[in-house]
């Protein structure tokens, strides 16, 4: 009999749906606290044994013929919501299967959307965990009960209710290119997703929840659980921590094979990969022993999967999610070098081809910086460099050249060092900031619109833009030297030292001042009635009452214009066509346009 692994799960939410909720409902199941054999907390993941889960889903196994084989499961706890609780490996994700939290009553969110799309690229097996549906008006509680037993006893209206927004949900998710149904309605588990109305809070609904996770992992993963379990170790650095007494440790999630103490350790960091020793392996001590002074206690070996804590030489700059490696002590160099070789080619899997022109990314693990990398391309948003690590004068230095739509850095869950944002601000270089995928695309999509704005701006400073004006007759404030006279602004913008013409096209002068009740102003608008003053107009001569004024533009103005309509008004457009009309029957030559 080949040895099966426990398979490792993944809970994925948008913030505030209640993934911390469920795993602390998991880990402390009261179902089972008390108990012998209880859940055991291993680093970084919580562990459900076999036993176990037979008691959380009670009859539902049988109900759903699911003969249990798998030793357990293993729930990876990290906490946050973002692609670094999506820990890599090569080719995709950590974790075997993963659950997407959703609230009922707010349904798909920007984070679900990151999810399904992660899920859906890594073809990872998933289940919906509709949450919170003790919130429905009406609803009666009965904790820690599965969801089909609890539904006999609500009220029909409620259960009405519960259906409606199932199928809202079920609409949403459809949208995105998910089929999916409630769990009990399915024929066909290869065809349609689970969902699972769950209250995490109270437990209701989450034994129907673990028996759909064993019978899908048995289904579709039997080949990948079962390892060597003597094999070289497999895993994934989850954190980096500083623990007193001990120093720098690794919370290491393994996922295949086996590791023991003075194992050779091969790690794959991005600009370096480390071959150490393993000093010790830590696993946490059972609750009832967390008063005496360590937490952890030392093991001889460990087999996947399985959460553990590493004590090594050497580990200082490693960084959070990339692969490791354990091999025997006997294991000949030869081995080794190749071993190194295969978790230089899995990190080099994450760097991406660059494009010349693009941003920059620097993210605190390989499996965000993956995530961001991923949701950039289905954004169209080309990159320069994707990097782990805080983001650097160098960084800033190297974007110096750059067009303004990709003078951005994107910086994820790290820091900034200080001479980088001097060295940014003096170069304009955007740094995009961010602890939240989705925002830092909306972020870089308000920079867009921005320096659009501001292009639009000098565009406009540069050029004349159409006005139309009509001389309100008896408001001469002045004959000549210059004219000043009282207009109406029929559309358009009147600004200072443009040139004015009338309804003939022909050239009066040029706009010297305005006024408006009385106070200089550099602008008037639409519907303002003003008295300007126009160098070289004459009253009587070359202005007379009731004349229509326009702006005077060139042909480069108008042809600029024209090109860049998006930015003028309605009235604006037409005002710019009557121009041209005038235009064209003074000069020929503008009949080209
Ligand atoms: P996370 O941000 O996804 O980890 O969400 P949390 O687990 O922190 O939950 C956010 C809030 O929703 C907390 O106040 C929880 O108590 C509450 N909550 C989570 N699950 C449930 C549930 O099933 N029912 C109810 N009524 N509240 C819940």
């Amino acid at each position: 009999m080949p040895y099966l692994r426990q398979p490792i799960i993944s809970i994925l939410a948008h913030v505030d749906h209640g993934k911390t909720t469920l795993l602390d409902y998991i880990r402390k199941s009261r179902v089972t606290a008390k108990e012998e054999g209880g859940i055991t907390q291993h680093i970084g993941a919580s562990e459900i044994p076999k036993e176990q889960l037979k008691k959380i889903c009670g009859n539902l196994l049988n109900l759903y013929k699911t003969d249990l084989k798998i030793p357990g499961l293993l729930f990876i706890d990290t906490p946050g919501h973002e692609a670094f609780s999506m820990l890599r490996k090569r080719g995709g994700m950590l974790a075997d299967i993963a659950i997407l939290v959703i609230d009922i009553n707010e349904g798909i969110m920007p984070q679900t959307k990151e999810s399904i799309e992660l899920l859906k690229k890594y073809k990872t097996p998933f289940v919906i965990a509709a949450n919170k549906i003790d919130r429905l008006n009406g609803w009666i509680v009965e904790k820690d009960k599965p969801f089909l037993d609890t539904l006999k006893n609500q009220r029909h209206d409620v259960i009405q209710t519960l259906d409606t927004k199932i199928y809202e949900l079920i609409g949403q998710l459809y949208e995105h290119g998910i089929p999916a149904e409630r769990y009990d309605r399915i024929d066909d588990f290869t065809k349609t997703i689970s969902i699972i109305p769950i209250s995490a809070l109270s437990g209701i609904g989450v034994p129907d929840l673990i028996t759909m996770v064993i019978g899908l992992s048995q289904k579709y993963l039997q080949n990948k659980l079962e390892i060597d379990e003597k094999g070289v170790g497999k895993g994934s650095v989850l954190e980096i921590k500083n623990v007193k007494g001990i120093g720098t440790t690794l919370d290491v999630i393994l996922y295949d094979g086996m590791v023991k103490k003075d194992d050779k350790v091969v790690i794959g960091n991005p600009d370096e990969i480390i071959e150490t020793k393993v000093k010790a392996l830590l696993k946490a001590k059972p609750l009832k022993d967390i008063r005496m002074e360590s937490r952890f206690t030392s093991v001889p070996q460990i087999i996947a999967s399985s959460g553990f804590k590493l004590s090594a030489q050497n580990i200082d700059n490693v960084i959070a999610g990339v692969p490791i490696r354990f091999l025997r002590q006997n294991t000949p160099q030869q081995e080794v070098e190749k071993i190194k070789n295969e978790v230089k080619e899995e990190v080099e899997e994450v760097k991406i081809d660059t494009d010349d022109k693009g941003v920059i990314v620097k993210a605190d693990t390989l499996g965000s910086l993956e995530a961001i990398i991923n949701i950039l391309k289905d954004n169209n948003i080309p990159i320069r460099k994707a990097e782990v690590g805080n983001v650097n004068k160098k960084d800033v230095m190297s974007l110096i050249e750059m067009d303004e739509e990709y003078k951005v850095i994107f910086a994820f869950n790290n820091e900034v060092v200080e001479d980088a944002e001097q060295e940014a601000k003096k170069e304009k270089v955007k740094i995009i900031h961010s602890g939240v995928i989705y925002r830092l695309v909306e972020e870089y999509e308000e920079y867009l619109e921005n320096l659009k704005k501001e292009k639009e701006k000098e565009l406009l400073k540069e050029i004349t833009t159409p006005v139309k004006m009509n001389f309100i007759p008896e408001f001469v404030f002045r004959q000549s030297k210059p004219a000043i006279i009282g207009v109406y602004i029929v559309g358009g913008k009147l600004k200072r030292d443009i040139w004015l013409m009338n309804q003939e096209g022909k050239t009066i002068g040029k706009v010297h001042a305005i006024q408006k009740a009385g106070e200089n102003v550099s602008v008037a608008s639409e519907g303002d009635q003003v008295a300007v003053s126009i160098d070289g107009g004459v009253v009587g001569r070359n202005i007379k009452e009731g004349d229509t004024l326009y702006s005077s533009l060139s042909k480069n103005d108008y042809k600029i214009l024209k090109e860049n309509e998006k930015i003028l008004t309605d009235s604006e457009k037409n005002i710019l066509e009557e121009i041209r009309e005038i235009k064209t029957r003074q000069d020929k030559l503008w009949d080209v346009f």
